[in-house]
């Protein structure tokens, strides 16, 4: 018999999720995490973003506050009080995982593994462990292009690492968290350079919506500069970005990549359990979560899809559901996830964009 019904390999959003709806239909689980329990929402993602965007919006609110009357002013603001409050919240968090897991006696292991198989596992010091079902729940890390100087920049987890504000910053990106960071920026004072490579930010979300956060954008003083693909970074009078079509932008006290996000399957065993990886690192699965392997799954941002973590925690509790808790169709669907950009105002959107819906469904 094997030591366990479950072993998930990731304590983040998914990985937690699945380990504890399994325990609750009676499983014997185990989580592996090599890093700090949450993953990246509560530790370098949602959670402390959230609190960054609350103190830039209180900023905000402090400014509006004056043509209401009040007899405020932002006074100052004291990053580093920010940062201290932030961090002590999340480790906080990092306790509330460590005992909801302990309430539900899911077992935990503090090591990196990798498979061996596609039925074993292998912490850090060698000790192999064996489940009849395995989950793979590794999420992602933040992607750094492979270009000249490219390591003089920072990417979300660097930003949260950061003592104090940066006067002058290049945010590079135009998805979710380069326009998070940039508000988050400049609303608590920064001056920010936000570095596209075509004509406008969240360019898969509806025109009207990235449209309006445009004129956002600049209303906030956030200068928005299209058409740029950086092509080398240098430290000249700060730092020094120069892009392809030979533009270059000086004088930055930090330069933020967010250009996406690169799934972690890296020396994770796949190969040795017989798992598929796609050309983009990612793990595919079936509507049921199931790898090419059968009793191999996977959830969350590993998979490359939706990549959120209201959708890791939805579909790691499902598959739990419908693996040991006897709900054979269970599953969830990745058609309509809601999906909001905390931009400041921040952004809400569900469903097809315009264009997609002219695309599906066109008209005679
Ligand atoms: P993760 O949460 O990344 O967990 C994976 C875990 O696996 C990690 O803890 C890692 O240490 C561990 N691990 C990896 N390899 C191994 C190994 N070999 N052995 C043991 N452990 C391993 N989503 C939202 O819905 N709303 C938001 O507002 C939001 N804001 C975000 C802001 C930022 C800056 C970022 C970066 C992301 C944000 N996201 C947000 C996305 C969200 O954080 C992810 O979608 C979610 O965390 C994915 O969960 P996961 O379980 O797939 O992976
Ligand atoms: P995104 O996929 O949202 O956006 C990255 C964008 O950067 C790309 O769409 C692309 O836009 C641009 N880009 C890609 N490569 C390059 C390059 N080499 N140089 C310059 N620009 C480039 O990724 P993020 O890193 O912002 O976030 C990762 C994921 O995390 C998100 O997709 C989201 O799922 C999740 N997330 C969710 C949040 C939320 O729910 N509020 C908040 C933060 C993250 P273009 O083609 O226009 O150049």
């Amino acid at each position: 018999m094997a030591d366990y019904d479950l072993i998930v390999i990731g304590g983040g959003s998914g990985g937690l999720a699945a380990a504890q709806r399994a325990a609750l239909h009676g499983a014997r689980a185990l989580v592996f995490e090599s890093g700090r329990l949450g993953g990246t929402c509560v530790n370098v993602g949602c959670v402390p973003k959230k609190v960054m965007w609350t103190a830039a919006q209180l900023a905000h609110a402090l400014e509006d506050a004056r043509d209401y009357g009040f007899d405020v002013s932002a006074g100052g603001h004291d990053w580093e009080k920010l940062k201290r409050s932030r961090d002590s919240y999340v480790e906080f968090l990092n306790g509330i995982y460590a005992r909801n897991l302990d309430r539900n006696a899911v077992e935990l292991v503090r090591s990196r593994a990798s498979l061996q198989g596609p039925r074993t596992a292998v912490d850090a010091n060698g000790q192999t462990y064996t489940a009849e079902h395995i989950l793979i729940a590794t999420g992602g890390y933040p992607r750094v292009p492979d270009l000249p100087g490219a390591e003089l920049g920072i990417t979300s987890d660097g930003f949260f690492e950061l003592e104090e504000r940066p006067d002058r910053v290049a945010v590079i990106g135009s998805g979710y968290i380069a326009v998070e960071l940039a508000g988050v920026l400049r609303g608590l004072g920064s001056q920010v350079e936000q570095f596209v490579r075509y004509d406008s930010v969240l360019r898969d979300f509806d025109p009207m919506l990235s449209g309006r956060l445009m004129e956002e954008l600049a209303a906030q003083g956030v200068d928005v500069v299209t058409g740029a693909v950086p092509q080398r970074i240098s430290r000249r009078d700060g730092l020094c970005l120069e892009t392809a079509d030979g533009r270059s932008f000086e004088g930055f006290d930090a330069l933020i990549w967010a250009i996406g996000r690169d799934a972690s399957t890296n020396n994770l065993g796949l190969e040795e359990a017989g798992v598929f990886v796609d050309d983009d690192g990612y793990v595919p699965v079936d509507e049921y979560q199931v790898t090419n392997v059968a009793n191999v799954y996977a959830v969350g941002d590993v998979i490359g899809k939706a990549q959120l973590t209201p959708v890791a925690i939805a579909a790691g509790r499902r598959l739990a559901d419908r693996v040991f808790g006897g709900q054979t169709d269970r599953h969830l669907s990745y058609e309509l996830i809601p999906t909001v950009v905390f931009s400041h105002p921040p952004i809400g959107t569900v469903g097809l964009t315009e264009t997609e819906a002219r695309e599906r469904y066109p008209q005679d």
